[in-house]
């Protein structure tokens, strides 16, 4: 049999545009499935893209989309990076922004329109040229497995998968017009959602399979606290719904090769020279004290409060606290105020991949208190660079973060620090307990060096994938 042909479609592809996981996931893992499949990744062409640095040109296709009353016109633009072949869909309303989706935390308002462009591209692609699967990513291509209903001669398989189920790409009702779409899916069981159209549930509604993140999030988006109104609606697709790990591109976080450090490392005593590196970057003293280092959004998501309302506590032991990160204003206006207090609290707002891996490189402890996470790539890469996560056991978080009290030198797993409840005292705990197991170096010193050792790669992952894809082609439309 020839290689399966896949088009895998995302709204951010690291590195050309990133604000989250799903960029790394859209880089990686087509990278490890181009070994057994024919894998093209097509994505927006944001402003933000830099073409000459990757080498983006014209393909020579260029078309009109009409939705609605309107026509627009879209242009398809490629290269090659790293062996995966990448198509790029330019389109004045979608790619000619300042942001990818809006200001941090915030979404345009004519979002369902620009998406709508993308969509339409993707089936475009499709019609142009033979696709087994099209490999589709979060709200953002949720409308293509409705729209390939109406184009059964295209006879592309979908599978959807859900980054984050708090993200569904909502919109008023009136945009189902503007986007060509017909009434008859305004139902309950289309894209209707309380009056209004959500992208999300078009594609969990009509992708003929559904996968998620990680195991354990696949089963919480089930139940009412998870589900994000979506609960009910997921268990009756439930027949068609799996959890797959995530992985990390294990080239691009690798303490050995990583061009983002000024001293790559691979062992204890290099990562310690990172550390006193970063901190004198950032004028705290103490390269003995433990570092706590938060990366990510500022979002409720992420337990923001939880950080804030315990940072004063956490900042008055002999410890040292790096914070990164962006998102909405209150978190931080908030974190800036708390680090003009505090001496040894330093807050970044922004957002700064080689900051980032800098870090990874310097922190002992990476603090995770989020209050839902559907797989959280953070803790894995922080397994990697040394940095020993202390998390909220929930979602993916469970599935890759094992209890350092259960620590066996034989397990395939990463170990960390856990707590079980999303409250002030249980995070405090385990920070308290994170100061004690820095005090027992042995001890620390072999989980560390044991989370370095494992494999977080996407070896076992992609495979998963790729068994999907092939069972999808064998059950046939
Ligand atoms: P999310 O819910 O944001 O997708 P993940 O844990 O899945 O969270 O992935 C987050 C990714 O984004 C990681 O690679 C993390 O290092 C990176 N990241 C998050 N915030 C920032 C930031 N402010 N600067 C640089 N990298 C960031």
């Amino acid at each position: 049999m020839s290689r399966l042909r896949i088009l895998f479609a995302a709204s951010e592809v690291y590195p050309f545009a990133k604000t989250g996981g799903l960029a790394d996931v859209a880089h990686a893992l087509p990278r490890a499935l181009i070994g057994s499949f024919d894998v093209h990744v097509v994505l927006p062409l944001y402003r933000s893209i830099d073409r000459q640095q990757y080498e983006i040109m014209p393909v020579g296709e260029a078309f009109e989309i009409s939705m609605g009353k309107s026509v627009y016109s879209v242009q398809l633009f490629g290269c090659t990076y790293q062996g995966v072949q990448y198509r790029f869909v330019d389109s004045p309303l979608l790619s000619d922004r300042e942001f990818l989706y809006g200001p941090p935390e915030a979404g345009y308002e004519d979002n369902a329109i620009r998406f709508g462009i993308f969509n339409y591209a993707i089936i475009r692609m499709l019609e142009a040229s033979k696709f087994d699967i099209a490999h589709l990513n979060d709200w953002q291509c949720g409308l293509v497995p409705l729209l390939l209903r109406d184009r059964p001669s295209i006879g592309t398989n979908t599978l959807f998968t859900i980054h984050n189920l708090a993200y569904q790409g909502i919109f008023p009702s009136t945009v189902l017009n503007d986007l060509g779409i017909d009434e008859s899916y305004f139902t309950m069981e289309g894209i209707e959602f309380y009056g209004q159209i959500n992208f999300m549930k078009a594609g969990i509604a009509y992708a003929e399979m559904v996968t998620t993140v990680s195991p354990t999030y696949a089963r919480e988006i089930l139940s009412e606290a998870f589900g994000c109104g979506l609960e009910g609606f997921l268990e009756s697709h439930r027949h068609k719904l799996a959890g797959v790990l995530n992985g990390i591109d294990t080239e691009h976080f690798s303490p050995r090769n990583d061009t983002s450090l000024l001293t790559p490392y691979e062992d204890l005593k290099g990562k310690r020279l990172n550390k006193s590196d970063y901190l004198k970057s950032i004028d705290l003293k103490g390269v003995n004290k433990p570092l706590f280092v938060f990366i990510g959004r500022y979002t409720w998501q992420k337990g923001m409060e939880l950080l804030m309302n315990i940072l004063p506590k956490i900042a008055s032991f002999e410890c040292n606290i790096a914070i990164l990160g962006e998102g909405e204003a209150k978190y931080s206006e908030k974190l800036q105020e708390l680090s003009d207090v505090y001496q040894n609290v330093d807050v970044h707002i922004g957002y700064d991949e080689v900051l980032s891996h800098r870090m990874y490189a310097a922190a002992d402890f990476l603090l995770m208190p989020s209050l839902f996470e559907p797989c959280g790539l953070n803790q894995l890469i922080a397994f990697s660079y040394g940095a020993l996560p202390v998390v909220h056991h929930v979602g993916g978080l469970v599935d890759t973060v094992k209890r350092f009290e259960k620590f066996d030198s034989s397990s395939k797993n990463g170990f960390g620090i856990t707590f079980e409840r999303p409250t002030e005292r249980s995070f405090l705990n385990a920070i308290s307990k994170a100061m004690s197991l820095y005090e027992d170096k042995p001890r620390y010193n072999a989980i560390i060096k044991h989370n370095m050792s494992r494999d977080f790669s996407w070896q076992e992952s992609s495979k998963a994938y790729g068994a999907l894809y092939t069972s999808l082609i064998r059950e046939g439309k």
